[in-house]
């Protein structure tokens, strides 16, 4: 699916403390993705029945509230969905960037063309990169064919470094195996950081999940000790 005409803000969290490491900010969350995770929390900002009924909040609005919020919040967390679907994603935030505000963006790195225009125009401070699976169950994992060439573009342009960055992964019991979590720790070796997020039983795209019980904080700090090493940084959150 392709949101082409302008960015659409179906929802904003007017402050986080949580969201972007070390700063103040307000999380906008654009609409629209190209994934179906079954264990997504986002079902409004995903399906398109759901994006329809969703009340969206007129650019200029936001942009009032920002301009309101100067000298309260460092920065925005741009997310989805996923927002590098938005064509004007680059215009959207230029105009942030204008007003002083630093930049996070959460992606599924599925873009990494937009990715890579993002960081070389320094449009972006700081970008998470989900990953959702082991190579071999990404497709399986996102609910949709996944271009894995793709993914592995935006793994090294992250890895570069030019821009600050994590990775991170929601791990789902009955998807998420212990080997499969040591596979993608092994895939992107080497990288600044990698969080494990362990998943919240929630209202999520496919039922089922919201009836599964997370992994025990044990478990999830157990394979945390054996990955840290590959890693600058390595931590479970939630
Ligand atoms: S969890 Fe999956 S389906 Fe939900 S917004 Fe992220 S990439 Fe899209």
């Amino acid at each position: 699916m392709k949101i082409s005409k302008g960015v659409k803000i179906g929802g904003l969290q007017k402050t986080t403390l949580i969201d972007y490491p070390g700063k103040i900010a307000a999380t906008v969350f654009l609409v629209g993705c190209n994934f179906r995770c079954p264990f997504c929390y986002s079902s409004e900002l995903v399906l398109p029945e759901k994006i329809e009924r969703q009340p969206k909040i007129p650019e200029k609005d936001f942009f009032k509230f920002l301009k309101e919020r100067k000298g309260l919040l460092d920065g925005l967390v741009l997310c989805g969905g996923e927002p590098t679907l938005n064509k004007e994603l680059p215009n959207f935030i230029k105009k942030i960037k204008k007003m002083g505000y630093f930049v996070k963006l959460d992606t599924n790195g599925s873009n990494p063309k937009l990715l890579e225009k993002l960081i070389d125009g320094k449009l972006v401070d700081y970008i998470a990169m989900d990953i959702k699976g082991p190579k071999e169950k990404y497709s399986e994992v996102a609910g949709t064919k996944v271009d894995i060439k793709k993914i592995q573009e935006s793994i090294e342009i992250l890895k570069e470094g030019k821009v600050d960055y994590e990775f991170r992964s929601t791990i789902v019991p009955s998807i998420h195996t212990k080997e499969d979590i040591i596979e993608m720790a092994k895939w992107i070796r080497g990288a600044k950081r990698y969080y494990l997020q362990n998943f919240r039983a929630e209202k999520t795209i496919d039922p089922k999940f919201e009836k599964i019980k997370p992994y025990p904080p044990e478990f999830l700090l157990e394979i945390q000790k054996a990955i840290a090493p590959f890693f600058e940084v390595c931590q479970v959150r939630g």
